[in-house]
């Protein structure tokens, strides 16, 4: 404990004075604890999720609170966790009643019975989440933390409550949490809980997917998400959760000629493009644009490392791994898939003379994920040679430069035929049929390579010439 905390201060809504009224109409305890109070004390910015422990009924205390506060929202009750949760104002508010937990070894279900708040705080991830404040009006605010939570806040240490082994092993997604918050935070894993995720790493796999996923999500959408990456990798869980990024590990040499690992090229590229964008699926494709290149590394003598195809191979692969981990299949995970697809498309333009009609290609078919594609190119510079870079940045700007000029001209986003399949029918008389396609993918192809620009009267004209040299003739002509 730590006598004469009080933070009073972070108690100020009026919601927690409502919940000490009706907690004492119930003869309850009840304190906040966990996030919000960890990240009032770090100064955090605010905070909205707030978890209550009532000992006792937690569902029976949220609902007396919206019975007793005008604007909490329905109570949301969860039977088979014993929680409940309301929204009020912008927060959202959890219950849960004290608990004792006691866990067997292949699940990660607890055995769950009424427990104090000293209880439920030893079942608590972290010591730094354990921290709670009292709600009690002869009491209010004081801070209880009977493991030295404050101190480890200070030291900026993730430490757990109870022998890491324990913790760990009760609840292996304390492991991806443990990173998280160092991620997060900036703080450092204590030795003894870091050697106990290392030693545990494999029980991850009785943890659902989907909460992994959370966790690196939540790692994914910080400043620097290559410290929780790497440490994934050093406890071991990186190759249980994504073994396509470790795959990529190392450096091989043959005839003097070595590859880059490609595993720590792909961190630095998630740095660079969380600098520029907080687009979580945008920082997916980063981490995962290069996993086609570990199954299609081949040396060739003539011309040395190659990884061919890996760009396609890579957006198959894509698909696997957001299925594997529950992750959505809709037009998220097209939309990492398309980018790393694409994702050499605009070095290898930058690479060479830059022409209309490879960015007219490129314009078209990245759509509109054209400006999110280049983000990621851009990121993609993990050269050291200084040269190099400024050569590529240089390039990059004229792709750019390029993209502008051929979007102002010749409206390629969204690409909209200018002749559509009725109106090719119609002129040469026929039903559908695979002439329609071919002439269609004629004109496109004309306009991509800027033999026609984009108009109708251009296409409309190639129509004809194509539809007569397909042996068709054309017995109705409007323009
Ligand atoms: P954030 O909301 O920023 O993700 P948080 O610490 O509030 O961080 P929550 O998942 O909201 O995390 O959980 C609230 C509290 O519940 C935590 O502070 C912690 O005390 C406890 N908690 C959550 N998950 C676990 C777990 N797997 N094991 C033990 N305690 C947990
Ligand atoms: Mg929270």
């Amino acid at each position: 404990m730590s006598p004469g905390i009080y933070c009073a201060e972070a108690l100020q809504n009026d919601v927690f004075k409502t919940l000490s009224q009706v907690a004492q109409k119930l003869d309850l305890e009840c304190y906040v604890i966990g996030g919000y109070v960890r990240d009032y004390l770090l100064k955090r910015s605010g905070s909205k999720d707030i978890d209550i422990v009532a000992v006792g009924d937690g569902i029976a205390l949220a609902q007396a609170l919206a019975a007793a506060l005008p604007g909490c929202s329905e109570v949301s009750v969860f039977k088979n966790y014993g929680t409940a949760m309301l929204q009020y104002q912008d927060m959202t508010l959890e219950f849960v009643g004290a608990r004792k937990e006691s866990y067997a070894q292949h699940s990660r279900n607890p055995k769950v019975s009424p427990g104090s708040l000293s209880d439920d705080q030893n079942r608590r991830d972290f010591t730094i989440n354990a921290l709670a404040l009292s709600l009690d009006p002869n009491n209010w605010g004081a801070l209880l933390d009977p493991f030295k939570g404050m101190e480890h806040l200070s030291d900026q240490k993730l430490i757990t409550p109870l022998d890491p082994q324990i913790t760990f092993s009760d609840d292996p997604l304390r492991m991806m949490r443990a990173i998280r918050f160092a991620t997060q935070l900036g703080f450092t894993i204590d030795e003894k809980a870091w050697q106990s995720i290392k030693d545990q790493a494999s029980r991850i796999k009785i943890i659902a997917p989907e909460r992994i996923v959370d966790e690196i999500n939540k790692i994914l959408a910080t400043p620097k998400p290559s410290i929780g990456l790497a440490l994934m990798y050093e406890a071991g869980l990186l190759d249980m959760i994504l073994p396509e990024l470790t795959a990529l590990l190392g450096v091989e040499e043959i005839e003097g000629q070595k590859h880059k690992d490609n595993f720590w090229h792909t961190l630095e590229v998630v740095d660079n493009i969380s600098l520029t964008t907080d687009k979580l699926w945008l920082r997916w494709a980063a981490l995962l644009h290069d996993i086609g290149k570990a199954p299609t590394k081949r040396f060739d003598p003539k011309i040395g490392w190659t990884f061919h195809g890996h760009e396609f191979l890579g957006g198959k692969m894509v698909h696997k791994l957001f299925k594997r981990l529950h992750m959505p299949l809709n037009e998220k995970v097209k939309y990492v898939q398309k980018l790393v697809a694409m994702s050499s498309r605009p070095i290898i333009i930058a690479e060479d003379f830059v022409t209309d009609s490879a960015v007219r290609r490129l314009v078209f078919d990245a759509s509109d994920d054209l400006e999110d594609l280049m983000t990621l190119c851009e990121a993609d510079i993990t050269t050291k040679n200084a040269k190099k870079q400024k050569r590529y940045l240089q390039n990059f700007a004229t792709v750019r430069q390029k993209i502008v000029e051929v979007e102002q001209r010749d409206h390629l986003r969204n690409f909209q035929p200018p002749i559509d399949g009725a109106e090719i029918m119609k002129t040469f008389g026929i039903g559908p049929s695979p002439f329609i396609g071919q002439i269609k993918e004629s004109i496109k192809e004309a306009i991509l390579e800027g033999e026609i620009p984009n108009e109708k009267e251009a296409a409309h004209a190639l129509m004809i010439k194509k539809g007569i040299s397909l042996g068709l003739t054309p017995i109705h002509i409007t323009l």
